[in-house]
């Protein structure tokens, strides 16, 4: 039954790393770009959280008036002529929308540029100054968002992921939808509180299944049904490799016309989080290069299932410490990298042709702290064009386009070398190249904790591997100038320095 409420439905997301040098453009987020009819034919019944606003608009029996939605995942600073694009198209449609009853965003919330630390809170002040105090407003963010107090003092509510892995991207937009017409229908009152956290955590950490982060999560997601008056809480682990005043945890809690109440319930949630910071903090699963290497190499000469090598630091899925140490010190296993990121690769690959024998170099434009370029002899197995509907239960329904690819075999390895970055996170990134995970001893992935929705069940062992790259476990190490004081683990460090661990040569810890 149609309720006649007009809801505008937009996103505009990236995680930044701020340190990459590669901006992340105008035409990488034009490449995942959806706008008018577009946006619902593209997002309708994905995993998203467009998915999810559509479905909970659908559901209530509400219009989508769909503005302009674009999502580059993980990557770079946007550049600021990117934001300022995005910025004006969504005042723009927002504009023309005609007569609206409300505005269901998502925004990641560890987006940043080079002049701007905040971009969300700038991109909802902008939205308000055009609408007005009054026309309600309720945004998703990643939980991985690095949320301003000014972000959530422009919207009325906003909601979070519950999981990363990110299974419950569609559910966080139906949490927002449902809880928008609500309000729009008289039916509540949401009144938002949002309490910081000191508290920053490596992605790799944020592993929501890991305890004690499992534990708090648990009691987040319980709050709505155990304290009365509570309609959502959200949990935010933040962002620690977008530098931002506001990097770090914060607890968001929404409650039917009560914000003292909200306030209260966040600030206990905020207390527990920041007295398990030390157990948060699992710098005890984490392996050094060479470490990592020969440990991985041993569990898959034993395993009767593959290993897992995860070289988490690695954000632009180029970097080579680890290929390179598996090539020269592991060459009987059979290794697959998918997805390394090297268009002039693809290229040279696809100009020898299929079945030539050819001498590339892997990450030609791979940083130093990426490992540098890597030299190899390779027989190229397949090149062509690479563009699927994604399966994985973060991917499925969405359009993946990876431009022109190639799978390449190392002597018992093999690499597939794609033209556009994005992370290999499910089989979806094997089995489109016909390599069999069940075949492998070992498989190199560059995710954080995506892939444990496809791979811890069905791996023999996770190996994670810490490198000097950009998203390094080891935080000290990396130039921030926007951090607030007496952010954990940061602050520990400042107390006790490890002259060893900050500055010196990079090069990766044994
Ligand atoms: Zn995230």
């Amino acid at each position: 039954m149609s309720t006649g409420l007009r809801v505008a439905v937009g996103g505009f997301a990236l995680e930044s790393v701020s340190f990459l040098p590669q901006q992340t453009g105008v035409e990488d987020f034009e490449r995942e770009a959806r706008r008018g009819g577009d946006l619902i034919d593209a997002l309708s019944g994905t995993a998203s959280v467009a998915g999810g606003f559509l479905a909970g608009l659908e559901a209530g029996g509400a219009q989508a008036v769909p503005l302009v939605h674009s999502d580059c995942s993980a990557a770079g600073p946007a550049s600021d002529a990117a934001f300022e694009r995005f910025r004006d198209e969504l005042l723009q449609r927002l504009a023309d929308a005609g007569t609206l009853d409300g505005v269901l965003l998502f925004l990641h919330g560890a987006m940043t540029t080079p002049a701007r630390p905040d971009p969300e809170g700038d991109l909802l002040e902008a939205l308000r100054a055009q609408l007005g105090p009054d026309l309600p407003v309720m945004v998703a963010f990643d939980l991985h968002a690095n949320l301003s107090p000014r972000s959530a003092a422009l919207c009325d509510a906003l909601f979070g992921f519950h999981f990363s892995p990110h299974v419950d991207m569609a559910e966080t937009g139906m949490r927002a939808a449902r809880c928008l017409l609500a309000k729009l229908e008289g039916r509540a009152d949401p009144q938002l509180a949002l309490v910081k956290v000191p508290l920053v955590l490596p992605s790799i950490f944020t592993a929501t299944a890991l305890a004690p982060l499992s534990d708090l999560v648990a009691r987040s997601l319980a709050l709505p049904e155990e304290v009365p008056g509570i309609i959502d809480a959200s949990l935010f682990c933040g962002f620690a490799y977008a530098d931002t005043p506001d990097i770090g945890f914060s607890v968001a809690v929404v409650a039917d016309g009560d914000k003292a109440l909200a306030q209260r319930e966040a600030e206990s949630l905020a207390a527990e989080i920041w007295r398990h910071r030390a157990a948060l903090l699992h710098e005890d699963m984490v392996h050094g290069l060479s470490d990592g290497i020969a440990v991985a190499s041993r569990q898959a000469l034993r395993a009767d299932r593959p290993v897992v090598v995860l070289e988490h630091a690695d954000r632009l899925n180029n970097s080579t410490w680890c290929l390179r140490r598996l090539l020269s010190e592991a060459p009987a296993l059979a290794v697959h990298c998918p997805y390394f990121w090297d268009p002039a690769a693809v290229e040279a690959a696809g100009a020898a042709g299929v079945g030539a024998r050819v001498s590339l170099v892997l990450g030609r434009n791979t940083g130093e702290r990426a490992g540098g370029p890597l030299s190899v002899e390779a027989e190229v197995l397949w090149v062509g064009e690479k563009r699927f509907a994604g399966t994985g239960p973060m991917r499925r329904g969405r359009q993946i386009d990876l431009g022109p690819a190639a799978l390449l075999r190392i002597g018992r390895h093999t690499v597939s070398v794609v033209s556009v970055c994005t992370s290999a996170i499910d089989l979806d990134a094997l089995e489109q190249f016909g390599i069999d995970f069940a075949e492998l001893d070992v498989l190199l992935l560059r995710s954080k904790t995506h892939f444990r929705a496809v791979f811890e069940p069905l791996a023999a062992s996770i190996v994670i591997v810490d490198t000097p790259d950009w998203g390094t476990a080891d935080l000290s190490r990396l130039p921030y100038r926007h951090l607030p004081a007496g952010i954990y683990p940061l602050v520990r460090e400042a107390r006790a320095p490890h002259p060893d661990r900050r500055g010196g040569p990079i090069h990766p810890s044994a």
